[in-house]
């Protein structure tokens, strides 16, 4: 399959626009930048459209996808129960960076929601992603753009790295805003539960709502636990190379890092570090990266999948990571960075 790729940096091309809307009403794919990541869209209430996504990731069939919708009105189209809590949180945060799960209706295909009852819906905040979902006609499945199981796309050339021939089209809106997927939050049960750390984070939810729960698979307090949205339970993000994170002081996490690239030299390996503005010229040798910096925390969360892709292409020897326990994203950071380490953290 040939994919289009279609440039919208600067605003959306009308023609172009139309185009995608006819690939999604026809059962095609299309990828399009939100403000967390680039998702892969089909028409959610078509199943072999969505079936069509599963394919493209190579992702486990049971790893339901997050229906996006332009519009308030369409969520009582798909979600059989909107409790008052929901409508509070969306009055709030919609569109923006937080899917909330529902009691799902007989039109949303089981094949969306990985065989699951519910159904997760957001409401993008990107003038591109509403755009598509408006001309794709409301209602638009999306994971995140990649392969299964690689860091996800931040860019357009991320989104072709992995579905380039895949998919009928590229929407090109530029580098995302946040970076991190979006805070996933259960409102089908008594008390809404957090299952995925996103930018909006607890203290922003019960500041709305009253208390709000976070399911504690995703916290690491209980390693058996068994997490609620299936899709957490995989090694995502994996980058190629063994990923150490270490925590501390400052001074010595870069002195233990230190310690570490250079046995690491010595035995004629090339170490990636994963640094900040602050501590980059503090690291003794290898591929040193900078994040973002500490004063800036969006600017660490939104290089974060960048960075893991760049080490992959350089073919480092191993990844030292220092963590990044920011007040707002922290939780967020921390979960996909401790996924991409296969939760190998160091203590100093
Ligand atoms: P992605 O769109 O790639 O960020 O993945 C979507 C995430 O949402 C995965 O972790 C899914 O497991 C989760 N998810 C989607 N629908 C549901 C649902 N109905 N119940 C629980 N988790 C869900
Ligand atoms: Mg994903």
């Amino acid at each position: 399959m040939n994919t289009m790729i279609v440039d919208m940096r600067a605003g959306i091309d009308e023609a172009a626009m139309a185009q995608a809307g006819e690939i999604l009403q026809a059962g095609g794919l299309v990828a399009f930048p939100t403000e967390t990541v680039y998702g892969l869209g089909a028409n959610a209430l078509d199943e072999t459209a969505s079936e069509k996504i599963y394919r493209a990731k190579g992702r486990p069939s049971d790893n339901p996808l997050i229906v996006h919708i332009a519009k308030l009105q369409d969520l009582y189209r798909i979600a059989a129960k909107v409790p008052k809590k929901a409508e509070a949180l969306a009055e709030k945060f919609w569109p923006g960076p937080l899917t909330m799960i529902f009691q799902k209706k007989d039109c949303v295909p089981l094949k969306t929601t990985g065989g699951l009852y519910t159904v997760a819906v957001r409401m993008p905040d990107h003038p591109v992603a509403l755009a598509l979902i408006r001309a794709g006609g409301g209602y638009v499945a999306a994971p995140s753009a990649n392969t299964s199981g690689r860091p996800s796309p931040t860019t357009a050339a991320h989104v072709a790295e992995d579905m380039t021939g895949k998919i009928e089209m590229i929407i090109d809106g530029g580098s995302v805003g946040i970076g991190v997927e979006s805070t996933i939050v259960d409102m089908s049960g008594d008390v809404p539960m957090i299952l995925r750390p996103g930018y909006i984070n607890r203290e922003m939810l019960e500041a709305v709502i009253g208390e709000v729960g976070i399911d504690p698979a995703i916290t690491g307090a209980d390693t058996t636990a068994r997490p609620k949205a299936p899709g957490m339970k995989y090694r995502h993000y994996a980058p190629k190379a063994d990923m150490l994170i270490v925590e501390g002081a400052e001074e010595k996490v870069i002195s233990s890092i230190n310690t570490m690239i250079e046995k690491e030299l010595q035995e004629g390996r090339v170490p990636g570090i994963i640094a900040t503005e602050e501590t980059k010229d503090r690291y003794v040798g290898g591929i040193i990266k900078v994040i973002g910096s500490r004063a800036d925390e969006l600017s660490i969360s939104r290089h974060l999948f960048a960075v893991l892709r760049e080490f992959d292409e350089q073919r480092v020897s191993r990844i030292f990571s220092e963590a990044f326990d920011t007040p707002v994203m922290g939780q967020a950071i921390m979960n996909r960075l401790l996924k991409a380490a296969g939760h190998q953290v160091l203590e100093v």
